[in-house]
């Protein structure tokens, strides 16, 4: 009985040792997923490249990396035109997109997206010495700068008569406006927001008439993506841990619940 009692024994610790060093070999080669976001960095203060540098900044990129840390992944971002995140989720290209892109019917069809992050609209921004231009229904017939495959593109091609200019940044779109090429910008509220308060917008341009229709923002990800409810999860988790409020305030001031 004694014996064996004490064969099991050392059976046991045999296949502990085993299993406890393949365990540990195992681990130290398992490197870290590679999550790859995205994004179109014009568009402060979601995404936005510091001049002169490479870095990506914002708070669409700070909740990426912390949802990357909640999901262990190594998150790397790579900078693509805006109407090229769909087509690069659908070809595998990336994991995620993370642009401040509205979460649309249309999308929804496209590719998965996340549970709303952010709630967003739609404003008309002119020049400063415009009086013409009230709000978006006096858009008729004038110029439109907006960026291509966006929800401002889409809201610009409804307004009867308007001659619309569509371009691949947001810095093109604000300097079209500032050499009065065109008439307006459709553009994000908070984006108008910022740009007017830190982006040498106020020299020039001013935001008129009330936001239109609210949008939310999500993220993208590819239609029936395995990775869609771990980012909905991180997400929640973010929220729920206090970390999503944090990077709200360092970016937008109060915490909007
Ligand atoms: N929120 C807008 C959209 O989804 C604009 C996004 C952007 O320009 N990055 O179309």
């Amino acid at each position: 009985m004694k014996k064996a009692l004490v064969l099991m024994m050392t059976l046991l610790m045999a296949v502990m040792m085993v299993a406890g060093c393949g365990g540990g070999e195992k681990k130290k080669a398992e490197a870290p997923k590679v999550l790859r976001v995205g994004t179109e960095p014009t568009f402060a203060p979601f995404e936005f490249q510091k001049e002169g540098s490479k870095e990506f900044d914002g708070f669409d990129m700070d909740l990426i990396r912390a949802i990357g840390k909640q999901l262990n992944m190594k998150v790397e971002i790579l900078n693509m035109g805006f109407d090229a995140l769909i087509p690069a989720l659908n070809a595998g290209n990336i994991d995620v997109a993370a642009a401040g892109m509205s979460i649309t019917p249309d999308r929804q069809k496209a590719v998965d997206m996340s549970d709303p992050y952010y709630v967003s609209g739609l404003v008309v921004v002119v020049n400063k010495d415009n009086e013409a231009v009230k709000n978006v229904n006096d858009l008729g017939n004038k110029g439109i700068a907006v960026q291509i495959g966006t929800t401002g593109a889409e809201r610009a091609a409804k307004v009867p008569g308007a001659k619309v200019k569509n371009f691949n940044t947001n810095a093109e779109v604000f300097l079209e406006l500032k050499n009065k090429g065109v008439d307006a910008v459709i553009i994000d509220k908070p984006v108008a927001e910022y740009f007017l308060a830190t982006g040498g917008g106020k020299d020039y341009a001013k935001i008129v008439g009330d936001t239109m229709e609210a949008e939310s923002y999500g993220l993208s990800l590819k239609k029936n993506s395995p990775l869609t409810k771990d980012i909905n999860k991180a997400l929640l988790d973010l929220k729920k841990n206090g970390e999503y409020d944090k990077l709200y305030s360092k970016w937008f001031g109060a915490v909007k619940k």
